[in-house]
């Protein structure tokens, strides 16, 4: 048996991306831009300095990834540490503070602020 814990979303960025683009998109990436969800007409940016998950619309020639349009949105904190802190959040019966988050993540106290705020809302 293993634990939860171990599963590799939490711990490896490009598997963290994986996992939430197979619940996100579960035939396959969609242009949050213009619609689009042809997978001919949209290409995967593997340069070596790209951010991982990083895609390129073809029809309406726009960059994006899976956080565009979710509560991922504008967050620079690694997608892995989102999956931890969601994980702690809806496995906990009375909730988690910021500080909580802060302290098990080790992460910042403003990112565990808005990533706790972010979780919350998705929440309601
Ligand atoms: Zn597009």
């Amino acid at each position: 048996m293993s634990s939860i814990l171990n599963a590799p979303y939490f711990h490896d960025e490009a598997a963290a991306y994986e996992y939430v683009e197979a619940h996100l998109w579960p035939n396959g990436p969609v242009c949050p831009h213009c619609g689009n969800c042809d997978s001919v007409r949209i290409g995967r940016l593997t340069g070596k300095s790209t951010r991982i998950g990083l895609r390129k619309c073809y029809d309406c020639r726009k960059p994006f990834t899976v956080k565009v349009g979710t509560i991922f949105e504008d967050s620079h904190a690694p997608m892995r540490y989102w999956l931890q802190a969601i994980y702690l959040m809806c496995s906990s019966k009375k909730g988690v503070s910021t500080r909580q988050l802060q302290r098990t993540l080790g992460v910042g106290l403003k990112t565990a602020w808005f990533m706790g705020h972010r979780i919350r809302h998705a929440m309601v």
